[in-house]
């Protein structure tokens, strides 16, 4: 499905309005809402399966094919998003509403001009993505134009300016390419020494082939946070609003994350920091009317009760994976309703962590064993994202668990992650199931089943679930209580939606099984 065709965008055809819509219509008819994902990663794969529930034709496009998103979509390209004609060519040819950038590495000029032309809105809005896909973009934005707390940096073209700004800085600091993001070509530099093999990797690390980067200096934060901020229209005023999810804090290694879980506990003063420099950085990055819609992920170093601004996604971010075990909405869910014009809602439902399952195998089409296993875990779910081909390092999978507290989720979610193993492809061999013997019947009982057939038996290994199913007898459900401080000094404050002691019907508490 590759449209590599050159092909200038139509100015003759109607140009879609910008904003939301006012109707939706049907996916593969001539009235359908059309949306372009660009990036069917995971992220996408997330927000095209949003799309599709509202009733969303989804086009997703990816530089391979059979991209996780693609395999959920209504239709799939592949082309290299980095070329612009391409990009322009692939636009032209399916008119979507609205282009929705799930990656960073994307032929920008052409986005520009998309939106320029009024052919589809982009999303959040083009300079956005434009600011967001450079660090030295967002670094300039956030610190010149908006005077938000940084890490002191500079930027150097060759290994001597490096090496100088490394000097002013001081050490210890880091190195990344300006093209680069998730930690990749960044080295942290102790001294002078490990500059040269800082400038190589860097060199060798970023996404595309250039010799810029930035030298920050290094902050030794107490945590990190991501502070999901939505940028929605409010159904009351018509107007674009900031919703602030709970904090979501993760642990990262080598600047991957490998653990996220929310809330994450702050002082009073920290989150209030935290929520200004969120809400002046998702503002403006719109463009003060009503474009500028959707999830931004505003990374957060904090230090006491100090707030320094890291990063920002102008999308879901992949530490808000855990928002689909513990939001009411997850991220994925409000991008899609805020693209739309469409009210959203933060509420956290639950405390709960996610756990990153890595490839750990070189190969294509891989399998995973002991799912069944791990998902006997409480209250853990799990997300195979379906990659067609398997590095040693590539994100495959996520465990998502809820718990009473956050530290017993996380327990759950990497026990959970730890229990699934990726094996090299093969043929699945199916279980028998031995089924129970039927009961004798009674004399004068017709033929037939007494009772309709009860659930299949579990597969071996896999323990009956704890107690009677909801709704079927047994105690009432239990709400779960609201996320309870995990100690320290300044217990977390209310977010700005604060979670509801007695919210929906929620399920039982499961009985805490063996080993629990
Ligand atoms: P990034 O690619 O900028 O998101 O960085 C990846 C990770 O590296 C962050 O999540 C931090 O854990 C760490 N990191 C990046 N920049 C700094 C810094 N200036 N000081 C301390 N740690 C940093």
């Amino acid at each position: 499905m590759t449209s590599n065709s050159e092909s200038a965008i139509s100015a003759d055809q109607p140009a879609p309005t910008i904003g939301p819509p006012d109707v939706i219509g049907t996916p593969l008819s001539p009235t359908a809402t059309k949306v372009m994902v660009l990036g069917a990663g995971e992220l996408g794969k997330e927000v095209i399966i949003a799309f599709q529930r509202l009733g969303v034709e989804v086009i997703a496009v990816d530089r391979y094919p059979n991209a996780p998103g693609q395999q959920v979509a209504h239709a799939a390209e592949v082309i290299d998003m980095t070329d612009a004609d391409a990009l322009r060519a692939v636009i032209d040819k399916h008119r979507p509403a609205y282009v929705v950038p799930e990656i960073e590495a994307i032929a920008t000029q052409a986005l520009v001009e998309v939106a320029e032309r009024g052919i589809a809105e982009v999303i959040p809005t083009a300079s956005a993505v434009v600011a967001t896909m450079n660090r030295e973009g967002i670094r300039r934005l956030a610190d010149e134009e908006l005077g938000l707390p940084t890490s002191p940096y500079l930027f150097a073209d060759s290994l001597e300016e490096m090496t100088v700004a490394a000097r002013q800085i001081g050490f210890p600091c880091v190195v990344k390419p300006v093209m680069s993001s998730s930690g990749k070509g960044q080295t942290v530099l102790r001294g002078p020494e490990d500059a040269v093999a800082a400038w190589e990797t860097a060199n060798t690390g970023g996404r595309v082939q250039g010799t810029r980067v930035i030298v920050e200096g290094f902050v030794e934060f107490d945590y990190e946070i991501t502070l999901l901020t939505v940028r929605a229209i409010d159904p009351r005023t018509g107007r674009l609003t900031s919703h602030f999810c709970a904090p979501i804090g993760h642990r990262q290694i080598n600047g991957d994350y490998v653990e996220s879980w929310q809330p994450h506990e702050m002082s009073t003063d920290a989150h209030a920091s935290a929520t200004s420099i969120a809400a002046r950085i998702a503002t403006a990055l719109g463009d003060g009317k009503l474009a500028g819609r959707g999830v931004f992920g505003v990374e957060l170093f904090v230090k006491g009760d100090d707030v320094y601004f890291s990063e920002v996604s102008p999308r879901p971010h992949d530490t808000g994976l855990v928002t689909m075990a513990t939001q009411r909405l997850s991220e994925f869910e409000m991008h899609a309703r805020a693209i739309l014009g469409l009210p959203v809602d933060v509420t956290l439902a639950s405390p709960g962590a996610s756990a990153v399952i890595y490839g750990q195998l070189d190969e294509p089409a891989i399998g995973f064993e002991n799912v069944a296993a791990a998902l006997s875990v409480p209250e853990t779910d799990i997300r195979l994202f379906g990659k067609p081909e398997s590095f040693h390092r590539r994100r495959m999978g996520v465990v998502t668990a809820t718990a009473d507290d956050v530290p017993a989720a996380r327990e759950r979610a990497v026990r959970a992650a730890s229990m699934v193993t990726p094996v090299s492809g093969r043929q699945a061999v199916r279980k028998a199931t031995t089924l129970p013997a039927p009961a004798p019947r009674r004399p004068g009982t017709p033929p037939g089943p007494a009772v309709p057939p009860g659930p299949a038996m579990p597969p071996p290994g896999v323990p009956t679930p704890p107690g009677p199913p909801p709704g079927r007898g047994g105690p009432p459900p239990a709400p779960r209580p609201g996320p309870r401080p995990v100690g320290g000094p300044r217990p977390i404050p209310p977010v700005a939606t604060p979670p509801r002691p007695t919210g929906p019907a929620r399920r039982p508490a499961p009985a805490p099984a063996r080993g629990e």
